[in-house]
């Protein structure tokens, strides 16, 4: 029988995801045209303590592309590799306030101004070992597998459609690479990019995702190391000033929990030594962010004082 503990997490969850439910702003996205045939009714949440124990509401089991969601993971995988110092020779730690897929790249270093913005994200996925983006996908795929606990496939049409329609990324591809900053040739980081993008997981797995880094890189259900402790504090800290797009700033002040959210409808967001939280819901504000994603967590921070900075 269920603990008294976890019925209780299940029925705070219920009640923020209920909360949210009537929301019926924001659109599905449509810029990669095969994220529109998306149900835009799903709405999940899933709650992974750091001791190993998840709690689920809504659709936590449907399945969506982690897309922007994969960036602190495939960064954590980089620090992991190279450190934090090479990294950093080819993409910053600063918030841009700007796009995520804007053109952006610091004047003085050719560095993208972060790797939570696509054109950081890419050169994040450039210096991932492998020569082609087969050998860099399987390094990743297994990753991103390993963050999760379960072996992740990818959705070959969601790929096939941001390869069809991903010119811009391409462009910022081009530009780091011209800038000396990207790890590989174009098409090698773009390719192994939009492969990563089109990862499926579900609510659960983002929960487990996030819940591994807040454990300081120990995944709390099958109990393997993924990446070290300093790049899980390293990677949570990237997410606590760039993680939102262009709302990171008023998330910090509003939420107050490192987070990524992803077009797909994703968000992962953690507690360091505490939980991650997984929700979907495909529904995307102007800046790209789940309406239901946000107000679930909004009021799960609200209600039970999770913001990170509440006087404990
Ligand atoms: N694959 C998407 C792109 O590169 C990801 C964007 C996102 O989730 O922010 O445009």
């Amino acid at each position: 029988p269920p603990s008294p503990l976890s019925s209780a997490f299940a029925a705070v969850l219920d009640s923020v995801l209920e909360h949210a439910r009537p929301e019926a702003s924001g659109a599905v996205a449509t810029y990669i045209p095969e994220l529109a045939v998306q149900d835009p009714e799903q709405l999940g949440i899933a709650l992974a303590s750091v001791r190993g124990t998840v709690h689920e509401a809504g659709d936590s089991a449907a399945e969506f592309t982690i897309q922007s969601v994969s960036k602190p993971f495939v960064f954590a995988l980089a620090l992991e590799q190279h450190g934090l110092a090479e990294v950093m020779r080819h993409v910053g730690l600063e918030p841009s306030g700007e796009p995520f897929n804007a053109i952006s790249l610091d004047e003085q270093t050719g560095r993208p101004l972060n790797p939570m913005i696509n054109a950081g994200a890419i050169v994040s996925s450039s210096l991932i070992r492998g020569d082609s983006a087969e050998e860099k996908f399987q390094v990743i795929g297994a990753g991103l597998s390993a963050f999760a606990g379960r072996s992740l496939d990818v959705d070959e049409a969601v790929f096939e459609s941001e390869v069809a329609t991903g010119d811009r990324n391409r462009a910022l591809a081009y530009l780091a690479r011209s800038a000396g900053t990207l790890a590989s040739t174009s098409d090698v980081a773009t390719t192994a990019y939009f492969r990563q993008c089109a990862v499926n997981v579900n609510a659960r797995d983002l929960a487990i995702m996030a819940a591994t880094l807040a454990g300081g890189g120990v995944n709390p259900v099958t109990r393997e190391r993924v990446v070290r402790e300093d790049v899980a504090r390293w990677t949570t800290a990237v997410m606590t000033s760039c993680g939102m797009y262009d709302a990171s700033g008023e998330w910090l002040v509003r939420v107050g929990l490192p987070a990524k959210s992803g077009v797909g409808g994703g968000i992962a967001a953690l507690q360091p030594e505490q939980f991650g939280i997984g929700t979907f819901s495909p529904r995307l504000d102007a800046r790209g962010n789940s309406v239901r994603g946000i107000s679930m967590l909004e009021s799960l921070s609200e209600r039970h004082g999770l913001h990170m900075l509440e006087h404990r």
